[in-house]
C-alpha cells in the first residue's frame, strides 16, 4: 500500500535533531542578534558560522538541492517535513542554506545555467558567499507579466538593460540580481554601473536600471526564455512558502491551545467555553487540510516534477495565505488584549497573511490557473440535461432491465411503484 503518513526512524531522527537545534541555537541567536544571519560583522559572523557548520555537518545544508548539485537530495517531501520546523524561525533557512530569494535563484541556475556560469554564482550562492535577489515585479504592475518593459538590447559584446523594478527584495543587501527582460533573464552584479536602488521601500526594493551593460554570457538560459525560467523558479518558491507556512500555523495554533487552557472566564478555563472550542477545532481541521495539500503536492513534483504539479502548487498558494490568516486570527482572538501587542509573535503572523497573498504572484492569479487546469478535465454535457439529471438516468437505468421487465411482470410493477414512490419524495 502507497499511501504511508508515517516518516521513516532514520528520518524521524533528523527532524528531532532539527526541532532541536532550532529551539536550542537559533532562536536563542534570533532573540539576542536579530538578522545575524546577514551581518557582515566578523564577531556576529562568527556566532553564526559554526551554527552552518553544525548543519552541513549534519548533511542537512541546502536541503532543496539534488545531491549532484551539492545538496542531499532529500526530495521535495522531507523538505516539507523539515521546513515545517524550520519556518518557526525567523533566520532557520538562512542557517540551513534553504532562505528566500537565493533558493529559487539557485535552481534557476542550476536548472538552466551553462557550467561557468554555474561555477561563477551558483556554487558560492550555495555557500552563501555571495547573496541574490530576484527582480521581476514592475511599479505599473505585477501580476500581468505582459506589462513588464524592463528590455536588454545587444549592444557589441554586451547586453545593455533599461527598466526599472519593483519589490525586489533584499535587492540593496545583494551581490547579483537575477532580471526578468522582456526578451531574457540576466544576472547582473548589484554594483555594475546603472544600478540604482531607491530609498524606498527599504527591504522589498524599487530599482532603477539604467544602460546597465553586462558581458554577453550574463544571460542565462535561451533569449526570450525569462517567462519559462520565472515559473520554474516561482513554483519551487511557492511550495517552499506553504510549507514554512504550515510552521507559522502549527506556532500559533500551539499559542492558542496553550493559552486556552490556563485562562479563565465567567467560572471556566477558557477552553471549556465551546465558541473557543469551536475555534481550536477549525483550525486544527484547517491546519491539517493546508498540511495534506503540501505535503501531497511534494510527494508530486518528487514523484514527476514541477510542471506538472502546477494546479496543486497554486492551490497551496492560496490556500496558505488564507489558512494563516484565520488561524493567526483566531490565536491572536484567544491571547486577548496580549495578542494586539507585539509581545508575542501573534501580531507579526497575522499581518503576514496578507503578505503572503501576495508574494509570488496575488491569490486571484492562482485561482484562475486552477480553474483553468480543473476545467480540462471536463466537458459540457450534451443536450437540456446535465449528467445526473435523475429522471434521464433512470431512464436509461431501465433500458438495461428492458429483457427482464418483459419476461416478468411482476418486476416491472415494482419498478413501477419504486419510481412513482421516489417521484413522491422528490427524487
Ligand atoms: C513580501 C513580498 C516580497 C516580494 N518579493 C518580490 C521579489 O523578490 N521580486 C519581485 O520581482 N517581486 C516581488 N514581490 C512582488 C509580487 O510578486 C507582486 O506583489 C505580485 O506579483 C502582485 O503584483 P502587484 O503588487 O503589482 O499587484 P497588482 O498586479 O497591481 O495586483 C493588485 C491586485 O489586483 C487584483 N488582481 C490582479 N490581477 C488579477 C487577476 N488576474 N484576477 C483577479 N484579480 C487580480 C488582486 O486583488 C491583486 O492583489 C514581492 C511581494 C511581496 C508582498
Amino acid at each position: 500500500m502507497a499511501w504511508d503518513f508515517s516518516t521513516e526512524p532514520e528520518f524521524q531522527k533528523k527532524l528531532d535533531w532539527v526541532a532541536d537545534f532550532c529551539e536550542n541555537e537559533i532562536e536563542p541567536l534570533d532573540l539576542v542578534f536579530p538578522y545575524a544571519v546577514r551581518s557582515k560583522d566578523p564577531k556576529i559572523k562568527a556566532l553564526v558560522d559554526p551554527l552552518k557548520q553544525q548543519v552541513k555537518d549534519q548533511g542537512l545544508w541546502a536541503l532543496f538541492l539534488d545531491e549532484e548539485l551539492g545538496g542531499p537530495g532529500f526530495g521535495q517531501l522531507k523538505l516539507a517535513l523539515i521546513n515545517e520546523i524550520l519556518g518557526k524561525y525567523g533566520s532557520a533557512p538562512a542557517i540551513f542554506g534553504t532562505a528566500a530569494p537565493d533558493t529559487g535563484n539557485m535552481e534557476m541556475l542550476a536548472a538552466y545555467g551553462t557550467e561557468e556560469q554555474k561555477e561563477r554564482w551558483l556554487y558560492p550562492l550555495m555557500n552563501q558567499e555571495i547573496w541574490s535577489a530576484y527582480s521581476m515585479t514592475e511599479p505599473q504592475g505585477g501580476s500581468d507579466p505582459n506589462l513588464f518593459k524592463t528590455t536588454a538590447v545587444k549592444d557589441g559584446d554586451e547586453w545593455v538593460i533599461n527598466g526599472e523594478k519593483w519589490f525586489t527584495s533584499a535587492g540593496r543587501a545583494a551581490d547579483i540580481l537575477f532580471v526578468m527582460c522582456t526578451n531574457g533573464m540576466f544576472v547582473v552584479p548589484r554594483d555594475t554601473p546603472g544600478v540604482e536602488i531607491q530609498p524606498f521601500p527599504s527591504t522589498h526594493n524599487h530599482i532603477i536600471y539604467k544602460d546597465v551593460r553586462v558581458p554577453l554570457d550574463h544571460l542565462l538560459g535561451p533569449e526570450d526564455g525569462a517567462k519559462v525560467l520565472a515559473q520554474r523558479r516561482l513554483g519551487g518558491g511557492r511550495i517552499h512558502h506553504a510549507m514554512r507556512t504550515i510552521a507559522q500555523c502549527k506556532k500559533a495554533f500551539d499559542m492558542m491551545c496553550e493559552r486556552a487552557l490556563s485562562r479563565e472566564s465567567h467560572g471556566k478555563i477558557i477552553a471549556e467555553h465551546q465558541m473557543v472550542q469551536e475555534a481550536i477545532a477549525d483550525s486544527y481541521a484547517e491546519i491539517n487540510m493546508l498540511r495534506l495539500l503540501v505535503l501531497w503536492t511534494a510527494w508530486t513534483i518528487d514523484n514527476s516534477s514541477t510542471q506538472e504539479a502546477r494546479r496543486q502548487i497554486a492551490a497551496c498558494k492560496y490556500t496558505m495565505a488564507k489558512v494563516l490568516k484565520e488561524v493567526s486570527f483566531r490565536a491572536l482572538h484567544i491571547m486577548g488584549s496580549l495578542g494586539t501587542t507585539n509581545l508575542t509573535p501573534l501580531q507579526a503572523m497575522y499581518a503576514g497573511a496578507p503578505t503572503m497573498g501576495l508574494a509570488d504572484g496575488a491569490d486571484e492569479v492562482h485561482k484562475v490557473t486552477v480553474a483553468r487546469s480543473v476545467l480540462k478535465d471536463y466537458r459540457p454535457h450534451e443536450g437540456l440535461w446535465p449528467t445526473e439529471y435523475i429522471p434521464a438516468k433512470r431512464a436509461k437505468a431501465r433500458e438495461k432491465y428492458a429483457d427482464l421487465f418483459a419476461s416478468d411482470p411482476d418486476l416491472l410493477k415494482y419498478a413501477d411503484a419504486m419510481e412513482k414512490y421516489m417521484a413522491s419524495r422528490g427524487h
